[in-house]
């Protein structure tokens, strides 16, 4: 059975999409999504040879093998260009989303959407989409065995937020009715506190900025959180 996290990234992934889930290991979303019907067409991209064996067990168990191709290769390199409407990208750093989707950006012409869930440094992410013609279209959140995650979906288009905020926690706009926002909040506030203890020992002037800057941080997080209620 697919986790809920991967649950959560399957239903951002359009009926009828033609897909590439890059770092996909096991493989289990592109076999889910053509299973269940829901896509006609998968690429399975692994870099490692573990993984990539594992992923091409999975789908010629499931006899999925016309459908689902496992292909061994580095980010979107795996891919021809315009060959899949949908990228997924899921279970990595925010960072190697980012060194994945730059190397590969010939790849993304004709790419509708990028369905991506970061496990952390969310904000390098949004700021990568918003610097190279994506618009964050969709934010959701998952809890799934008590950890929360954060997926993204994007779509080519122009988009800035003018708060920084909302690129470390994901656009307001779009998350303050999400049931678990506040508990995404709450846990960016709980971070703050742990580093403000830490420097609360520390002297000096550059010690100090950095306290000033994350209390006044910290204070728009609740105020947000307000919001939300
Ligand atoms: N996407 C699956 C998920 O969310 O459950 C698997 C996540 S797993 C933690 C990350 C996978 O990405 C590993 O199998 C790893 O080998 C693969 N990976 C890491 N960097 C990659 C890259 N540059 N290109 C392709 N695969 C990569």
């Amino acid at each position: 059975k697919l986790s809920k996290r991967l649950q959560q990234v399957a239903s951002l992934v359009p009926n009828g999409a033609t897909l590439a889930d890059i770092g996909s290991d096991h493989a289990y979303l592109p076999a889910y999504l053509i299973e269940e019907g829901r896509i006609r067409f998968a690429i399975a991209g692994e870099v490692n040879q573990g993984p990539y064996e594992t992923a091409k067990r999975t789908v010629e168990e499931a006899g999925c093998s016309e459908r689902i191709r496992v292909r061994k290769g580095n980010g979107l390199e795996v891919l021809e260009a315009g060959e899949v409407n949908t990228v997924t990208i899921c279970g990595m750093g925010g960072g190697t989303i980012v060194d994945i989707l730059s190397r590969g950006k010939d790849k993304l012409t004709g790419v509708r959407q990028l369905v991506l869930q970061p496990m952390v440094d969310g904000d390098q992410l949004r700021r990568w989409l918003h610097a190279n013609g994506w618009r964050i279209a969709k934010e959701e959140l998952v809890v799934d065995e008590g950890i929360l995650y954060e997926i993204l979906k994007a779509e080519p288009g122009y988009e800035r937020y003018h708060d920084d905020l909302w690129y470390e926690v994901g656009s307001v706009e779009l998350l303050r009715h999400h049931p678990l926002f506040p508990d995404k909040l709450k846990a960016a506030i709980g971070k703050i506190d742990r580093v403000l203890k830490s420097l609360r020992k520390a002297q000096g002037e550059e010690a100090l900025q950095k306290q000033e800057a994350l209390v006044q941080k910290k204070k728009r997080l609740e105020e947000v959180l307000r919001l939300c209620k």
